[in-house]
């Protein structure tokens, strides 16, 4: 799933957006998600086939189900059927037809057998019952703030949420197919796996949707959503592709989705499976717990990938991220899937890998290298991730679903394909998909079928990448000697071994270019000494040597190079990665004419935008007026909104310079970008330009698509510092504006007055409201105030039974860090915050680390941002801007 959209660690694929939760947990809290079963359970029988019937009573939020499994018996002399089962009430119970005493404990629902059952036996058991889901099933209707609000009903199984609304085998390790019939209000439609096998009249105006999914998958794949939905056509090979939005959006259905088919295609193809299923839905609802959900033939994605007609050309890629993402969880998660938690890198680490597939094939290898160079970067700066393995069962300290499942594992599947060659591996994949097609699968699994069709053992690569832990980092140093017409290079790892980490052995490539051309040096390095020396012939002194030529592989290098090296490589090395390595290196050599010069021909004449985005970044890093200067002029030729935002953003590195304000007002007023636009409100904020509030207010009360501008007005206004700004951000916050606007103003308002209790107490007011963002925001925002009149209401949040697993520690954190820094302000010690708490607002009204936390606040509010612009639909990835 793809955890996105705000922070939503625990919902597996819903992980993916969550890439800048990810990182945002490493300001505020470690990320502890749920306590999910580490290993697949052993079976008493095998669920083969369920019909699902489901009412809903929307005025008590009630679900009335009628489920008949039909299951075989693994195991002889069992005596009772086990089924997990969270919060409901069984009112009835039969088994062949005949009533059946039953009880319920600790979320399991428990039927005796008359006799015990023989292996083979085959029983259906019918289970008539009811509950108020706290999770798993969840209902967004109107209410007297959003009196408007289209109604809709959606589950969300993964992980282990299913059980909250349809009493079941609750594991990944067995898979069964299903009818799901479904009795709504008449005016709605409904959403669920497989075929729709019919629509029928059902009295007091109701219909029943029945609905057929006869390629057997895991309970935690089952999705019903029902609501008042726009539904648009469209087919791949005469296949239907549907997409739906809540009622009202439709319009914007093709806009963000309508590459879908052609990334069918191109997946059918490269993996040399064809698409599995019998349709493909992707239903986008309002409130969801994730940024996607892969269920299978049906995802549901977050309705904020709805980007508006007039915003989404504005991103380059688009939605395009998550419904890859999505799309490539129907091969790897749903046709095969992981057979226990510990495995599922399976899962995501192959859905992550497939964005990148789409992104190659469609915006071109640049944009693939650029994305996978930012991921690496993301990885590495969460620390948090290094010393444990991908595969590993020991992951209720962190959670399964995190950057090493996502990330790294995409990163992982890339690294395979480069050594093997695109053939062998995209060989191995098909073999792996046919050999274990409707199964459950464990990594070894992988190994076994990329070695059967490949005759490459791939042991060792998978015992240092998916069993032990980390990545190389790299110390690097070259010496030219002119008499012997040789390179000398040194190669050091210097990562510390211990625990998972060990040295790794790696194939790769070193490239030397002199005045004659480039050359290019297969190496293996050893994982048997940290240290190893390797010498090439060069025929006069290296104009350029490149180590791992193009970024394959994840590491992290420091490779000492003169300045005028790192100048030739930023304009000559053809790939990507090597280009923005050179770019990270001048970025540090400040005070340099020919560094500044070097940046600015990059930002106006790379062929990657990429590239031309990273020299503005690093323009504004440097500082000075000659960078100004570049980064003003390159405003006048820059046309690609995606570029545009990066050098308006980078302006904001430069204090008190009247050119600069003057020009930033004039974006903001007007121009071709909307997302320039709104990175220069948000930089008049983080500039704290006098005045900047007149131009803030003006643009929160001018309307724009979706209030973009108005939002990011209202985010800057936390920046700016301004307390005059209180009573709008207030008004902006309350219950019945748009949830954007509120969760911008909500994150402003933490960061003004902060001794007025009032604020305190009104963010504090929204820690009860049912919209998943608004809360986080809350939380997040409270304990940036460092106004411990909110511990209460936190520890009272901590008591409400509705709380997704992984709010839980990001309250507490929260809760610490306020009640830490109520300790320091009195001048005791206070609690120390959980080890890798690091809140950023653990300093916040301590006058000493003012200047710091000033900064952590500011990145936190640039990860804020991202995370609620665009981010929201991204699994768990990386944080630095996209595109
Ligand atoms: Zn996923």
């Amino acid at each position: 799933m793809n955890v996105s959209r705000f922070v939503k660690p625990h919902s597996r694929c819903r992980m993916a957006s969550f890439a800048a939760a990810a990182t945002l947990a490493l300001f505020f809290t470690v990320l502890q998600m749920g306590a999910d079963e580490p290993y697949a359970r052993s079976r008493d029988f095998d669920l083969q086939h369920s019909r699902i019937a489901l009412r809903f009573d929307l005025e008590q939020k009630k679900v009335i189900g009628d489920v008949t499994h039909t299951l075989t018996i693994l195991r002889d002399f069992t005596p009772k059927i086990v089924f997990d089962s969270a919060g409901l009430t069984i009112e009835s119970v039969t088994v062949n037809k005949s009533a059946a005493k039953f009880e319920t404990k600790d979320d399991k629902l428990i039927i005796a057998l008359t006799t015990a059952a023989r292996i083979g036996e085959k029983f259906d058991v019918n289970i008539r019952y009811e509950g108020k889901p706290t999770k798993g099933l969840y209902f967004i209707l109107p209410d007297k703030d959003y009196p408007d609000r289209p109604k809709q009903v959606w589950t969300q199984g993964e992980s282990e949420d299913t059980r909250y609304y349809l009493p079941t085998y609750d594991y990944p390790n067995d898979r069964l197919t299903t009818e799901t019939i479904l009795t709504v209000p008449a005016s709605w439609t409904t959403v669920a796996n497989g075929k729709l096998v019919g629509v029928a009249d059902a009295s007091n105006g109701m219909k029943t949707w029945t609905w057929k999914e006869s390629v057997p998958s895991s309970t935690y794949l089952i999705t019903i959503v029902a609501g008042e939905l726009d539904e648009v056509k469209d087919a791949w090979r005469g296949m239907p592709v549907t997409y739906y939005a809540p009622k009202g959006r439709g319009d914007r259905l093709s806009i963000n989705y309508g590459r879908t088919p052609q990334m069918i295609d191109l997946f059918s193809k490269k993996l040399g499976v064809d698409y599995p299923w019998e349709k493909y839905a992707q239903a986008m609802v309002d409130d969801f717990v994730a940024g996607g959900m892969e269920n299978s033939s049906a995802t549901t994605n977050t309705s904020s990938s709805l980007q508006h007609p007039k915003l989404a050309p504005e991103f380059l890629t688009g939605q395009d991220d998550l419904i890859s993402h999505e799309l490539g969880h129907q091969w790897f998660g749903d046709l095969v899937t992981c057979k226990d938690w510990g495995d599922i890198w399976l899962n995501e680490g192959f859905a992550t890998f497939m964005e990148t597939v789409w992104s190659e094939s469609h915006f071109g290898k640049d944009q693939a290298d650029y994305e996978r160079w930012l991921s690496a970067h993301g990885w590495f700066e969460q620390p948090n991730l290094y010393d444990k393995p991908i595969v590993r069962h020991d992951f209720n300290d962190s959670g399964e679903f995190d950057g090493n499942a996502y990330t790294k594992g995409g990163w992982v599947l890339y690294m395979l394909r480069h050594q093997l060659g695109e053939d062998a591996f995209y060989r191995g994949l098909k073999h792996y998909l046919e050999v274990n097609r409707g199964k459950n699968v464990v990594t070894a699994d992988l190994a076994k079928a990329m070695e059967e069709a490949t005759h490459t053992n791939v042991d060792q690569f998978f015992d240092q990448w998916l069993y032990g832990a980390g990545a190389p980092k790299f110390d690097l140093n070259y010496k030219y000697d002119d008499a012997k017409r040789e390179v000398t290079l040194t190669v050091k790892q210097t990562q510390k071994v211990e625990g998972h980490v060990g040295l790794f052995h790696i194939p790769t490539e070193v490239e030397i270019t002199t005045a004659s051309g480039p050359r290019l040096f297969p190496i293996t390095i050893s994982s048997e000494k940290d240290t190893e020396v390797f010498t090439f012939r060069a025929d006069s002194a290296p104009l350029m040597v490149l180590f791992d030529k193009g970024g394959h592989i994840l590491k992290s290098a420091d490779f000492h190079k003169e300045k005028k090296e790192w100048l030739y490589q930023l304009k000559n090395a053809t790939e990507l990665a090597d280009r923005a390595d050179a770019i990270t290196a001048l970025g540090k050599l400040k005070g340099d004419e020919d560094v500044v010069a070097a940046l600015a021909d990059a930002l106006r004449n790379d062929k990657a935008w990429g590239i031309r985005a990273n020299a503005g970044d690093a323009l504004g890093q440097l500082g000075g007026s000659a960078a100004s200067k570049q980064l003003l002029d390159a405003l006048n030729t820059a046309t690609e909104p995606w570029v545009r935002n990066r050098i308006v953003s980078a302006l904001a590195n430069f204090k008190d310079d009247p050119a600069i304000i003057a020009r930033l007002n004039s974006v903001a007023g007007e121009d071709s970008s909307y997302r320039a636009r709104a990175a220069a409100l948000q930089a008049l904020g983080r500039l704290k330009v006098p005045g900047a509030l007149t131009t803030l207010d003006a643009a929160v009360a001018a309307d724009s698509p979706d209030g973009f501008l108005r939002n990011a007005a209202l985010r800057s206004m936390g920046s700016l510092g301004d307390d005059k700004a209180v009573p709008l951000l207030l008004q902006w916050s309350a219950p019945g504006k748009p949830i954007d606007s509120r969760n911008a103003a909500i994150a402003s308002l933490a960061r003004l007055q902060k001794d007025n209790k009032e604020i305190t107490s009104q963010i504090a007011s929204y820690l009860t409201e049912p919209h998943f963002t608004i809360r986080t925001a809350s939380i997040f925002a409270l304990g940036a105030r460092g106004d411990a009149s909110a511990v209460p209401a936190l520890e009272a949040l901590l008591k409400s039974d509705d709380l997704s697993i992984e709010m839980v520690p990001m309250i507490k954190g929260q809760i610490a860090s306020l009640k830490a820094s109520a300790g320091e302000r009195h001048g005791s010690h206070g609690e120390t915050p959980a080890e890798g708490e690091e809140s950023a607002s653990s300093g916040a009204g301590n006058d000493q680390g003012e200047g710091a936390v000033t900064k952590r606040l500011d990145r936190l509010e640039h990860l804020m941002q991202e995370m609620s612009d665009r981010l929201k639909t991204i699994e768990t990835r990386l944080p630095p801007p996209k595109q």
